[in-house]
């Protein structure tokens, strides 16, 4: 049975397991979304499909509705953007092809930051970081953070970020990612649905806004995070309103990575602005629905 796009539901579609930058497993977050109300999940771990079969399994035993995801690392005017994709084939070729390249450099840029922070006083940060990584193809700024908040540098992984990881800090290495046009590409031609993730996250110009939001709608980009984990309640209704100019649909996502840090917790997320169009409405054939509630029907 479709999801009627009228009813508010419950959807968090962004969050991250250990397969990524997470902290729980991809059943763990299952259970956390279905015990904090979710109805429809996505787990969408940063440039890695990996989780996904144990998400989708997980998903079904909580009796919660399901869609594939991922988060892409991308490029965008020396900046890096994030694209949420859903619904997609996860068994797509080009697409695993398209991830595993840009999976790839991240091991020498952890080895690189770590040279960095050696040279900045903090030795042993890549073995440290190595030591939080759940998929080692998968190592991330988010362990080095974990480590310098375990060994006592930092009080907190946002310090972290603040004092050591973002541009001109010195454990910071830039990075060439996926270019935005392929990434949307691999999540359309896999039939799902490109998302920009967080966008009021990247300090763009209005130009640059533009510029992304155009491009990306050109590409075959269908819908944006406006109802996110990172966005305050007056970015909801400014995103709301760039979703409705652009003919955008709308996604709504914790970016949950652990109890521990993360403010806003799975499923924990005011309901989408009215008269948005939920992109769970674009993606009603592609929901896996739990089977469980089926059951009675068919005995
Ligand atoms: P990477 O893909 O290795 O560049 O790491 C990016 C990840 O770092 C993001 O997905 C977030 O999980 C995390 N991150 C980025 N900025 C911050 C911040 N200011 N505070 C905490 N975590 C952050
Ligand atoms: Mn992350
Ligand atoms: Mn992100
Ligand atoms: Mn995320």
């Amino acid at each position: 049975m479709p999801i009627p796009a009228a009813i508010p539901l419950n959807a968090d579609l962004h969050c991250h397991s250990v397969v990524s930058d997470g902290t729980l497993s991809p059943e763990d977050l299952a259970a956390r979304a279905s015990a904090n109300g979710v109805q429809l999940w996505a787990l969408t771990d940063h440039d890695e499909t990996g989780g996904l079969r144990r998400a989708g399994a997980a998903a079904q035993a909580q009796g919660m509705a399901y869609l594939t995801g991922v988060e892409i690392s991308v490029t965008f005017a020396d900046t890096t953007v994030h694209i949420v994709g859903l619904g997609f084939d996860p068994d797509n070729a080009r697409l695993a092809q398209g991830l595993a390249a840009t999976r790839d450099g991240r091991g020498e840029r952890a080895k690189e930051m770590g040279a960095q922070l050696a040279r900045a006083g903090i030795g042993g940060a890549y073995e440290g970081a190595l030591q939080f990584v759940g998929n080692p193809a998968l190592i991330s700024r988010t362990h080095f953070a974990r480590f310098l908040v375990e060994s006592g540098r930092c009080q907190d992984t946002g310090e972290v970020f603040r004092k050591y990881l973002t541009e001109g800090r010195p454990g910071y290495v830039p990075h060439r990612w996926a270019r935005l046009g392929d990434a949307v590409r691999w999540i359309t031609e896999a039939e799902g649905v490109a998302v920009i993730a967080h966008p009021a996250r990247y300090k763009f110009s209005a130009n640059e806004e533009f510029a992304l939001f155009s491009e990306f709608k050109a590409h075959g980009g269908q819908a944006v995070e406006v109802v996110t984990g990172s966005h305050s309640a007056a970015e909801y209704l400014s995103y709301a309103a760039l979703a409705q100019e652009f003919g955008l649909a709308a996604s709504r996502g914790s970016d949950f990575h652990s109890p521990a840090e993360s403010h806003t917790d799975l499923g924990r997320l005011p309901p989408l602005p009215d008269a948005l169009t939920p992109v769970w409405a674009l993606l009603a054939d592609r929901i896996r629905h739990p089977t469980r509630h089926l059951a009675p029907d068919r005995a």
